[in-house]
């Protein structure tokens, strides 16, 4: 059967059905075999082609005469070779049937292309139609993994998630998932460059894989979150002690091109003992509880239990409930004024959102406290929602007070996903031309733990809300362990010092020595130091005696209705008593 590489596929086809021309059936199928740009081939029990048509050279860039002097293993790639054989095994009986089975080809350029087989044996011989499916997998691949460690991604982890569940039937064994995440990995980035990052992710990858067993799946969710799950496991104590092993493998130093950097990891861990569970469910729990580790200081393990399961679905009763709070206007803003410590009128004032639920099924009889309800929107696009609404009811009043005289800056919260998703400066500028205020008038206050999350989206965001003249107020420094100077790439005016700080005053020396070093600091950097959390007398004449002249706190004024709020007078000094609330709103009023 010779093919004439001259001739044209078309042209080929053309002569077949030439009118008049007399041609056997034979002859005819021949020339479709020629034509085909499927693959097909016979190949003899001994392992060898003996028959194939053109597409073979076309795909594979061998000539025929090449590759049927070879046995068929001898342009297999090595690992597919074994398992090859062994299904075309002489031993496999007539009539068998080859399904769905791929193997891979080594082109003349010296790449590999990926056969899908459909052989029946019939007698001495296999009869195969074969297909590239090269392109295809590549995609379904692309699809599953993730580009830069080329580990599964979350789709291919719910899919082997699942599987591992259905084989619970036959086991007595629990299906364990460990939720990592990398504790300051962003530093890396920051310091180091995002080529170091990727190396550092990618040399993870690597350890995790070797950590665990081939029936467990290492996937990447994006950043520095990796997944593992692990089947044949026995119990939850496994499941942990299998955590415990990633934290101390994650810590031994990774080399870099310019640097060594150890890694300490926050691990969730959640268990499932029925094939009844819920792959995305176990993925929320095991979140969860990295999310409990992460925020107990990291380094550390911790296991979804009840207490996590009720926090959960809390979490998930409230958001539900909050949705509906900003339309039936049941938020509300305290506000809360920023004193001078040698005593006189406020010099700011801070806006805090309160949550006040109407109607019969009320969840408390009070407002309900930021700590309530903010975790809980901050796991959607809710925060952003309560931000917007925050920002321009605070703009609007800021605009009241301006009109009746009082012209000191409001302060906001901002929240993470407002840093780093939002176009922050734009919103900004269009609430101030909204509420004809100046940008002097208002105070962002973002926190050390949402400026890490993204430091580099923070710092750019942060620079062009500066330019509007708002300024900036870095909000409860000294609440991380790792707050041992001042940010010096951020656009900072203040500093707030954590209230954890001036609470701990008389039993820790030294958060009161960083209390005393923040201030320094902050005075040599040009910065405004406020104490927030001042609560008791002595509480205020040591932060005098610190040199902090700002303060914030129940002694001074606590949060309040903005009908409440004394901003103009000059509602306390050092020698009067302290002021006291007329009006609670909101529980944090506790005295
Ligand atoms: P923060 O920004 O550090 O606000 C100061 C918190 O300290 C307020 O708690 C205030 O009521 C409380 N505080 C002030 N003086 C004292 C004192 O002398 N003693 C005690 N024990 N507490 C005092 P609040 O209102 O519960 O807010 C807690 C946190 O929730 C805020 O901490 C802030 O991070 C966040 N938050 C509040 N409102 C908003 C908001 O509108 N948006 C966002 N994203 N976060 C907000
Ligand atoms: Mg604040």
């Amino acid at each position: 059967m010779g093919f004439n590489m001259t001739s044209t596929p078309a042209q080929a086809s053309f002569d077949a059905v030439r009118p008049g021309e007399e041609r056997g059936s034979e002859a005819r199928i021949a020339r479709l075999f020629e034509m085909t740009s499927d693959l097909l081939a016979t190949i003899s029990l001994d392992g060898r082609f003996t028959l194939l048509n053109p597409a073979w050279e076309q795909l594979l860039g061998w000539t025929r005469e090449e590759l049927l002097a070879q046995p068929i293993e001898a342009y297999m790639h090595p690992e597919d070779v074994e398992q090859t054989l062994l299904l075309m095994h002489p031993g496999t009986r007539e009539g068998a049937q080859l399904e769905s089975f791929t193997n891979r080809y080594r082109h003349r350029d010296g790449s590999w292309r990926s056969l899908l087989w459909s052989a029946r044996r019939d007698g001495e011989t296999w009869y195969a139609a074969v297909k590239d499916v090269t392109d295809r997998l590549w995609l379904e691949r692309q699809a599953l993994h993730d580009p830069l460690t080329k580990l599964p991604n979350r789709l291919l982890l719910m899919d082997r998630a699942c599987q591992a569940l259905t084989r619970l039937h036959r086991s007595d064994g629990v299906v364990a998932m460990l939720f990592i995440d990398l504790d300051k990995f962003k530093a890396v980035n920051d310091n180091l460059g995002h080529d170091a990052g990727d190396a550092l992710l990618v040399g993870i990858a690597e350890r995790l894989a070797e950590l665990m067993r081939d029936s467990d799946t290492v996937a990447r969710l994006g950043g520095d979150e990796f997944v593992v799950l692990a089947e044949e496991i026995e119990s939850a104590e496994e499941a942990r002690a299998l955590a415990e092993r990633v934290i101390a493998a994650l810590e031994r130093p990774f080399p870099l091109a310019n640097a060594e950097v150890a890694m300490l990891a926050s691990v969730g861990v959640s268990v499932a003992h029925s094939p009844e569970a819920n792959p995305e469910e176990m993925l929320r729990e095991a979140d969860q509880a990295m999310y409990r580790a992460k925020s107990s200081g990291g380094k550390r393990l911790e296991l979804f239990d009840e207490g996590l399961r009720e926090e959960l679905s809390t979490h998930i009763e409230i958001g539900g409930r909050l949705r509906e709070a900003l339309p039936q206007r049941e938020l509300l803003l305290a506000y809360q004024p920023i004193m001078p410590l040698a005593g006189g009128a406020a010099v700011g004032c801070e806006a805090l959102v309160r949550w006040r639920p109407q109607g019969a099924d009320r969840l408390s009889g009070e407002d309900m406290l930021p700590s309530t309800f903010l975790p809980p929107a901050e796991e959607s696009e809710l925060i952003v929602q309560i931000g917007k609404w925050v920002l321009h009811t605070a703009c609007a009043q800021a605009e009241a007070w301006r009109r009746a005289g009082i012209t000191i800056p409001i302060s906001v919260n901002i929240s993470a996903r407002e840093l780093i998703e939002l176009d922050l400066a734009e919103r900004v500028r269009e609430e101030l031309a909204y509420c004809r205020l100046p940008g002097h008038a208002l105070c962002l206050e973002v926190s050390e733990d949402s400026v890490q999350r993204d430091p580099e989206r923070a710092r750019a965001a942060l620079k062009e809300v500066k330019r509007l003249g708002v300024s900036i107020a870095l909000d409860r420094f000294g609440s991380g362990k790792y707050s041992l100077g001042l940010p010096s790439d951020l656009p900072l005016d203040i500093v707030k010092l954590d209230r954890g700080l001036i609470e701990s005053f008389d039993r820790d020396k030294e958060r009161r020595a960083m209390f005393a070093a923040t201030i320094a600091l902050a005075r040599e950097a040009g910065l405004t130091a406020v104490a927030v959390g001042i609560e008791t007398n002595r509480q205020l004449a040591l932060a005098r005696e610190l040199h902090c002249v700002v303060g914030q706190g129940f002694l001074l004024h606590g949060p309040t209705a903005p009908t409440e709020v004394r901003l103009k007078e000059r509602v306390w000094s050092v020698t009067s008593a302290p002021w006291r609330p007329r009006v609670r709103l909101g529980g944090s009023d506790r005295r």
